[in-house]
């Protein structure tokens, strides 16, 4: 009948609506959760990159001083030392070169002299406390693009471009100034004075064969300059660098080892804060 009919077409609506509710429901659902999980997704994984840049700043990071550590100058040094052969390769095709001249990577290598009486007399948080206000004094003589590092113990290293040898003299006098002339306060009644004894080389070492000398040889010779300083009665610093005449093939390969017969020999000369005078 008619009636029938009609209630059986309005219940298969109902239905059919009914149905396409149900759908439209669930699609709506699973588009929330899909934001959901997406925003979700999101947070986490900024959470993890910043984990990642906080644990890759440690890494590369003194935590004491917040200066940079060894690691930091393994990871960038070879890009430092690219750039700086372009620019001397450059300097010597301009003529610009004499034995001191031309842009060159500066390794100034320093340690506090008689540091560690600090630590027995005043304990260990007092010669931290050193440390760190030497790490802050390095800090403000650098400029921002220097490489400044906590080598480890009472021993710094700062790695610089410097225009000529001047300049690195310059650099070393600065830092040894600023060192001695600071007044020390680790929350004792007195203030106290220290001093450091800083080396420095200079790479390309030689403008007659600038690929002669690695880096790390150089860095070799700024240590090797330090303990001169030391010898010499500290609180002063010393440089070794090329001399005016061509290194001698036997000489070029065993440098380090040979340091000391390579400066009586003249190969090579010392530079040292007293020679200025
Ligand atoms: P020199 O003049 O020959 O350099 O002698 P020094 O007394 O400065 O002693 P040296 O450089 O040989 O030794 C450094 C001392 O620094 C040894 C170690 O006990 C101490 N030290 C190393 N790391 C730390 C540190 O993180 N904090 C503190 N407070 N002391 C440290
Ligand atoms: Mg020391």
């Amino acid at each position: 009948s008619w009636w029938a009919s009609a209630i059986y077409s309005f219940l298969l609506v109902i239905v059919m609506l009914y149905i396409v509710r149900y759908y439209q429901r669930r699609s709506f659902a699973r588009k929330q959760y899909q934001i959901e999980l997406e925003k979700e997704v999101s947070i986490r994984t900024s959470e993890l990159q910043e984990a990642n840049e906080q644990l890759l700043h440690a890494s590369i990071t003194d935590q004491l001083t917040g200066l940079h550590n060894r690691r930091y100058l393994a990871d960038v040094i070879e890009q430092h030392i690219e750039d700086i052969n372009l620019l001397f390769s450059q300097a010597i095709l301009d003529e610009r070169m004499d034995d001191g001249a031309g842009p060159r990577l500066m390794a100034l290598m320093f340690d506090l002299d008689g540091f560690k009486p600090i630590n027995d007399n005043y304990g260990h948080d007092a010669g931290d406390k050193v440390i760190v206000q030497v790490g802050a004094l390095l800090k403000n003589e650098c400029r921002d693009h220097d490489i400044v590092i906590r080598w480890g113990g009472d021993e710094y290293m700062v790695v610089a471009i410097v225009e000529d040898l001047d300049e690195a003299k310059a650099f070393a006098e600065r830092v040894r100034h600023s060192i001695s002339s600071h007044a020390f306060d680790v929350g004792l009644s007195n203030k106290f004075n220290l001093s450091s004894s800083l080396g420095f080389a200079l790479y390309p070492f030689s403008h007659f064969a600038p690929h002669s000398i690695t880096w790390d040889q150089v860095h070799l010779l700024a240590d090797h300059a330090l303990y001169k300083s030391k010898a010499a009665g500290r609180n002063t610093w010393t440089g070794i660098v090329q001399s005016d005449k061509e290194l001698p093939f036997s000489v070029l390969n065993s440098l380090v080892p040979m340091v000391d017969k390579a400066i009586e020999q003249q190969d090579i000369r010392l530079v040292m804060r007293e020679q200025r005078k």
